[in-house]
């Protein structure tokens, strides 16, 4: 029986951050682990609600109040399993999660101190592994059927671990040199240290899932061939098409890059330095190809992309670092009648990067980017706008006389991503990209007979947390069309929607 009054005898408390001149000069993430007297107080504030609204915020139904009182009791065994019951993947939402969960707690009506549900999560998984609970769950029996992944994000490791533990032989496949899609080469380890990665991939290799590095399906394997050789295929592949402003005067100059290329170099480097990665010690230099290092750096954008930048520019060694927003600065706490509890809010995100440094510049647009002479930027032509909509659609009004300079030798886009890339894996899986530049799919996870689809390709530019539960809702639907008796938990429908949607680009 949790304790009623726990969250009246304590306050709500995180584990303190490493200072930021210590951070800031190598790689590593940004919280240490906590002691385990934090944390069974932090989940002693926990009411095991009769009604817990923690659990639709989050789109996996994690047992929150479940595991809230294992740790309030100090049965961290227990509170591993009912945390892996409704998810693969604590280690990657306990440490990335913007935890709708937490903005769903009973305990934030009013603006007050919701339980530090994420907090708790990692520190359940992070004694897991230590304490050898992670045991591998390979399959009783085999299927006989086979199924091709392909794409290693959280949807299709998901996907691919749900799938092996019921006798299936599943094979990931994955363009890139390294399987983990974004948590591999697009978030930076400060983060997610990659090693977390690697101890789960283990676990995904003793349970029986084969992966294939360095294959992009649709020009190294066909549409055809996968069709020939698997039962089924669930598709992957992410919403990686970046959005661009090729109509901004001057955006063709040197120095302007998409955010995604500063940030895969920064990670390859920086796995490179480690010596982790294949390629480590060839190919990748330990120089990112986009360095921050000495430049003024401007960075345009507001979300989680745009803050992993400023981090990893700091890290590089920038001279200053200014963030820009379209936007006005949003409030510091939920504005009620506009985002209502529990609704995801539109509040002010300060991210662990923020505190390390930089300016953020809110409700201005670039007008111009300005040439050095030679080709290079040299500045970025800014004026501050208002920003409305109407009928559908943004209007974004400059404010005559505000126009300004701020210096930039490197410009980082971090304005979004536009679906799924035109690939020719589309073309051959006769699928074609919606208005919104992802791929529709029926209340199976189907695009097609056979062929599945599930994470941000279908959902657009989203979470860990919704890419983890496609993924197992995906592998739900593939078991059953390969004729498997018993449910696996499907936590989402193809159509299923957030409270709010979370802007975390
Ligand atoms: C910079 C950045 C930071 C983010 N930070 C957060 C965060 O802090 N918290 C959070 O919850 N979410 C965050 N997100 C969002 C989150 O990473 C994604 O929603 C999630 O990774 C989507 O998972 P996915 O499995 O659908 O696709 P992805 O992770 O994008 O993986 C898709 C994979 O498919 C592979 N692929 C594509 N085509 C082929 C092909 N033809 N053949 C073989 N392989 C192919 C790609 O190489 C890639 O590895 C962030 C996103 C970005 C860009
Ligand atoms: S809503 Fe908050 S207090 Fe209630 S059960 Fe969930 S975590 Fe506990």
């Amino acid at each position: 029986m949790p304790d009623p009054n726990g969250f009246l005898k304590h306050e709500r408390r995180l584990p303190a951050r490493r200072p930021v001149p210590v951070r800031i000069s190598d790689w590593r993430e940004v919280y240490p682990s906590a002691d385990d007297g934090l944390i069974r107080e932090q989940a002693t504030r926990c009411m095991d609600c009769g009604i817990p609204f923690c659990h639709h915020g989050c789109p996996l139904g994690n047992r929150i109040p479940d595991w809230n009182d294992l740790v309030r009791t100090g049965n961290w065994a227990a509170a591993i399993e009912a945390l892996h019951a409704t998810n693969n993947f604590p280690e990657f939402t306990g440490r990335l999660c913007p935890a709708p969960c937490e903005a769903a707690c009973v305990l934030g009506i009013g603006n007050r101190a919701p339980v530090t549900i994420k907090q708790v999560e990692v520190e359940i998984i992070n004694r897991a592994f230590d304490r050898d609970l992670v045991a591998p769950r390979p399959a009783a029996a085999a299927s006989g059927k086979r199924v091709a992944v392909v794409g290693s994000g959280p949807a299709g490791l998901a996907a691919a671990q749900q799938l092996a533990r019921v006798g299936h032989a599943v094979t990931v496949y994955e363009r890139d040199d390294a399987i983990g899609g974004l948590l591999r080469y697009g978030i930076p380890d400060f983060k997610l240290e990659k090693k977390h990665i690697d101890r789960r991939l283990a676990q995904l290799v003793a349970e029986g899932v084969e992966f294939r590095t360095g294959v992009t399906v649709g020009v190294d394997v066909t549409a055809a061939q996968l069709r020939a050789e698997y039962d089924a295929v669930l598709l992957a592949c992410g919403a990686l098409a970046g959005r661009d402003t090729p109509t901004t005067p001057g955006r063709t100059l040197r120095g302007i890059h998409q955010a995604m290329e500063h940030l895969v170099a920064a990670n390859r480097a920086v796995a490179s330095a480690a010596g982790d990665r294949p390629g480590g010690s060839g190919r990748d230099s330990g120089t990112p190809a986009v360095d921050a290092a000495g430049k003024h750096v401007v960075i345009i954008g507001g979300g989680d992309t745009a803050a992993d930048c400023l981090g990893v520019a700091h890290r590089q060694g920038a001279l200053d670092v200014h963030q820009l927003d379209i936007y006005p600065r949003p409030p510091r706490e939920r504005d009620e009648t506009r985002d209502p509890w529990p609704t995801w809010p539109w509040i002010l995100r300060e991210y662990p990067a923020h505190e390390e440094g930089g300016e953020r510049v809110f409700a201005v647009a670039v007008q111009e980017f300005v040439d050095d002479g030679t080709g290079q930027v040299r500045a970025v032509k800014i004026a501050e706008v208002t920003v409305e909509k109407r009928d559908g659609q943004r209007l974004v009004t400059v404010i005559p006389g505000t126009e300004r300079e701020l210096p930039a030798d490197l410009v980082l886009l971090a304005i979004g991503f536009e679906g799924t890339e035109d690939q020719p894996l589309l073309e051959q899986f006769g699928i074609t990209r919606n208005r919104r530049g992802v791929v529709d799919i029926d209340p199976d996870w189907q695009a097609g007979p056979g062929v599945f689809v599930a994470g941000d390709m279908h959902r657009g530019a989203s979470l860990i947390v919704w890419a983890i539960a496609e993924g197992r809702a995906a592998a739900a639907a593939i078991h059953r069309y390969l004729g498997g008796v018993e449910e696996l938990p499907a936590p989402v429908t193809p159509s299923a929607q957030p409270l709010a949607v979370p802007a975390v680009r």
